[in-house]
């Protein structure tokens, strides 16, 4: 071990830090990004404003002290790697009908459902009306981008449909079969405005809120209530649950949720606990951040006990465009790539965003897009088809093999 820059003999950052930032003074400081992945130094402002600040390698010591006074945000660039090559596929076109909105389009086995004005409609390839559903009004809302509306999920054999209100308290769940809503879902005034509605197929369940800080599973066949525990209590937690992803098993649930001050922390649900016996796992899962003012962003699984969330940072004014990556089980953010920024779904390993210029393909294991599909805004994906749906056309592109 040799002795750094800043004085010590201890293990190199592999970062920089200004020369103000060595001491054991305290110094608000920036990130500034290097232009090489999304490696960043640490300077104070007079520093980040020169020209040529002089900077000195850090120790791992120096730079994490330092670090924890970052407060002035990022500078600079980071790396964008775009490895593009053609993507091939294959295109298929059916007949569409319009939806009430991009979150009103869900996968079947051998289609999609459409929610549309005159109710829940199988695409596929002619269009076939399956039920009708009305939910309770709810007044317009909107705070900061979240905006209610409708919204369209579906069980994984394409029985059942929930249909909800996001960012809204009222939802439905429909046998498609029958047509009859086989349960009501409300769960509560209490800032529902904040979240799209939680709700997630899980294997022969259906996980839906029931309150702004309690989860449910339900048989989504008779509406039966199958985790039944005390409503008040010791037990409950001060977390308003927000958006549900199933693991691809259905091991493991994520959920998108907010914590008062306000912060964004996602977090993972043992299903298999849950379901095995462990009546309050909901009540104590594990936490993977906590980001000031920031949730609602894209998330996903890239296998059993890896999620993907957009965004690199810890607050909501400070961050930039890309991925941060969390091993479920730890809660440990194991790595960042910069660039994806849209809508995003997961695939073998892949990341699909919908991103202005397209639907972009982006390889986490290089931290690099590898491809683009120009113009192509999909709005529902199922085992890697991707479905666009506009002028009353539906679109569908997948990948070979
Ligand atoms: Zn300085
Ligand atoms: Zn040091």
């Amino acid at each position: 071990m040799e002795v750094l820059a800043c004085g010590h003999c201890a293990t190199a950052a592999g970062a920089r830090v200004c020369v103000h930032l060595t001491t054991e003074d305290t110094r608000d400081c920036y990130r500034v990004l290097t232009g090489v992945a999304t490696r960043f130094d640490l300077l104070c402002e007079p520093c980040a404003d020169a020209e040529a600040p002089e900077l000195l390698d850090a120790c791992v010591g120096c730079f994490e002290r330092a670090e924890t006074d970052a407060y002035l945000g990022w500078r600079g660039a980071p790396e964008i790697r775009r490895h593009d090559r053609d993507l091939g596929g294959t295109w298929t076109t059916w007949d569409g009908l319009e939806p009430r909105n991009d979150r009103c389009l869900a996968a079947l086995p051998d289609g999609w459902l459409v929610w549309t004005d005159a109710g829940l409609a199988v695409l596929g390839p002619e269009p076939r009306y399956a039920a009708w559903v009305r939910l309770p009004e709810e007044p317009p809302s909107e705070w900061a981008g979240r905006v209610r509306g409708p919204a369209l999920h579906t069980s994984a054999d394409g029985r059942f449909a929930a249909a909800v209100t996001d960012h809204g308290r009222h939802g439905a769940i429909v046998d498609l079969a029958s047509g009859e809503v086989t349960l009501e879902l409300d769960r509560g005034d209490y800032h529902p405005e904040q979240t799209p509605f939680p709700v997630a197929f899980v294997g022969s369940r259906v996980v839906a809120a029931t309150d702004w800080n309690r989860l449910d599973a339900f048989d989504p066949a008779t509406g039966r209530l199958l985790t039944d525990r005390d409503r008040d209590g010791d037990r409950s937690i001060d977390y308003f649950f927000g958006a549900l992803l199933p693991s691809p098993s259905g091991r493991r649930l994520l959920a998108d949720g907010w914590v008062w001050s306000p912060f964004g922390v996602p977090v993972v649900i043992d299903c298999a606990a849950w379901f095995g016996g462990d009546r309050y796992a909901p009540e104590h899962p594990r936490r993977l951040a906590q980001r000031a003012y920031a949730w609602g962003d894209p998330l996903g699984w890239l296998d059993d006990e890896t999620v993907v969330q957009q965004r690199i940072g810890d607050d909501d004014e400070q961050m930039i465009d890309g991925v941060t990556r969390y091993d479920a089980v730890t809660g440990r953010r194991t790595g960042v790539f910069a660039g994806p920024a849209g809508r995003m779904w997961t695939h073998r390993g892949l990341l699909y965003v919908a991103a202005e210029a397209g639907l972009e393909v982006w390889d986490p294991a290089d931290g690099a897009r590898v491809g683009l599909l120009e113009g192509f805004a999909p709005i529902a994906h199922h085992d890697g088809a991707f479905a666009e749906l506009r002028n009353d056309q539906l679109r569908i592109w997948s990948p070979v093999g």
